[in-house]
């Protein structure tokens, strides 16, 4: 997939983790709190790092702000090297980061390979962004003026990230972000505060990122998330997380002092639809892969599967041979499937689900009971739209099979919530599809395939609840930069008074 360089040698692995690269300084946060990262399978502690407080978070973005400018100065050129050389590191270190990926999140070995893949794909992309920021002439109405559109950077953009993808879904805000010329300050989630910024930190600057143009900050959401949004300096926050947190984060920006722009990409709910007319096992293997990933922690992954009645035997049989099958236990296993959620209160809302799923009348397909964190896939059923099951974004092993009368009631059903971000329709007839897909209301949709894709180039983002705004390729450019007009009167004008 990929074209890997060869390296004589990996290079020694990063040390000193717990520190926090703030504005252009390795050191310890000084909140006098201190988060133990554990490994959710083991429990193990990974390592004990000294949070960030307040003082540090306003450090760090004066310094992004003091750096920005000369870091924005320097041509496409020597900014795209940056990305080019950051790439180089993903090969050389990718069995120390997909490590760290299995033993701080919780990834499968198969997981740790694909988001490692992304990440480098969406920095491989970000180094095409600096040549990429065009400007404008525009026509004038006025006689003797030239009409100019600048393309500037931001100045200094916030990134805050979750814990499920941490290292793809913050490199995909940072790595365009920096190229387009912006400084960056991102605050990981406490449970991935390594895979999710200072590897990242660690990576850039070996790259060679000037000092300074990227802090992270290491704290709880709940201690330094509101100043993180409120503080003068970022105009930015690129914001990825639950729909809850996410709305405060959009109250917030713009409440204050300071008006300030945000993308959220939130929550989702994504119905998987099988047409009476489709490849029923190319359907089951999409749906395996679209639910399972990463224990279904996953913001596109399935969480409603729809079948129209003349398949729903013949595909819920299938599904659940299938499922059953998938090898549960240590992620660190070549050939573990399902490994552990992220921590106890994920795995406790799970079984809060799972009991709910059964009062309100689910029939269990499939179950069993959870061993440590590892929660074994459960298929439900007789599941109706009105189900929390249904309703409810899961983010775990669990799924329920709905059945639909006909395609224009599969339609329905799959429109049927407040969220909005991907979805996926199966059918031998494409042009069917397509129509489908036009009618979902969603930001991504697939033909014959699972819901579950991100390309560096493709536009990444929902509609409805699932948030506001586009990652990736072009439509990176467009968030992460902003226009200027500028014009220049060269004749006299002729002013009215
Ligand atoms: P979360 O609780 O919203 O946390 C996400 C990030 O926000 C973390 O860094 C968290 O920090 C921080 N945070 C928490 N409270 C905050 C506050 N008051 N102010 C500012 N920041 C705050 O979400 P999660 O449980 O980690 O992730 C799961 C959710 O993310 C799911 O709903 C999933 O669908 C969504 N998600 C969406 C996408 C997408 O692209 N649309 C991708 C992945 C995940 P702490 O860790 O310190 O609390
Ligand atoms: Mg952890």
């Amino acid at each position: 997939m990929h074209s890997e360089r060869t390296f004589m040698s990996s290079p020694p692995a990063y040390q000193n983790l717990e520190l926090l690269p703030i504005a252009g300084q390795w050191r310890e946060g000084t909140s006098g709190r201190t988060l133990d990262v554990a490994d959710p399978f083991t429990g193990a502690t990974l390592l004990s790092l000294p949070l960030a407080g307040r003082e540090d978070l306003d450090e760090a973005y004066r310094g992004a702000y003091d750096a920005q400018p000369e870091w924005a100065a320097m041509g496409p050129t020597a900014r795209g090297d940056v990305m080019h050389r950051a790439v180089a590191l993903f090969d050389a270190r990718k069995d120390e980061i997909t490590g760290w990926l299995v033993r701080e999140s919780g990834s499968t070995r198969i997981k740790a390979e694909i988001e490692w893949g992304a990440a480098r794909a969406i920095t491989q992309e970000a180094a095409s962004l600096p040549g990429r920021m065009h400007g404008r002439i525009l026509p004038s109405d006025v006689p003797g003026k030239e009409s100019r559109v600048y393309r500037q950077p931001l100045g200094v953009v916030g990134v805050i990230s979750p814990w499920n993808f941490p290292l793809h879904l913050s490199a995909r805000s940072v790595a365009p972000a920096l190229a387009l010329g912006n400084a960056v300050v991102v605050k990981p989630a406490s449970d991935t505060p390594v895979s999710g910024g200072l590897l990242l930190a660690r990576l850039f600057e070996e790259a060679g990122l000037p000092a300074g143009v990227l802090s992270v900050v290491v704290g709880a959401g709940s201690d330094i998330g509101d100043a993180f949004v409120e503080h003068p300096i970022p105009s930015f926050v690129s914001f990825t997380g639950s729909t809850a947190v996410g709305r405060n984060i959009g109250r917030l920006a713009n409440s204050g002092e300071h008006l300030k722009h945000v993308a959220l990409e939130l929550g989702g709910n994504s119905p998987f639809v099988v047409l009476a007319d489709a490849d029923v096992e190319a359907a089951v293997d999409a749906a395996v892969v679209g639910k399972f990933l990463h224990q279904g922690q996953i913001c596109m992954a399935i969480n409603r599967i729809i079948v129209e009645a003349p398949l729903l035997e013949a595909f819920t049989q299938r599904f659940v041979e299938r499922v059953k099958a998938l090898p549960c236990g240590d992620p660190g296993k070549p050939e573990t499937v399902i490994g552990p959620v992220i921590n106890d209160r994920q795995l406790a809302g799970l079984k809060d689900k799972i009991a709910r799923a059964r009062k309100e009348g689910a029939r269990v397909l499939l179950g069993g009971e959870p061993q440590g964190n590892v929660m074994p896939p459960h298929v439900f059923g007789d599941v109706t739209a009105e189900m929390g099951i249904a309703r409810e974004e899961i983010f775990g092993p669990l799924v329920g099979i709905q059945s639909a009368r006909d395609a224009e009631h599969a339609l329905e059903l799959a429109n049927r919530s407040e969220y909005g971000l991907s979805s996926a329709v199966f059918t031998r007839d494409i042009t069917r599809g397509v129509q489908f897909a036009q009618r979902l209301r969603a930001g991504m949709t697939h033909v014959n395939d699972m819901p579950v894709n991100d390309e560096a180039n493709a536009p990444f983002g929902g509609e409805k609840n699932s948030g506001i705004g586009r990652f990736n390729g072009d439509w990176a450019i467009e968030e992460f930069t902003t226009d200027h007009w500028i014009t220049v009167q060269s004749a006299p004008r002729a002013y009215p008074f």
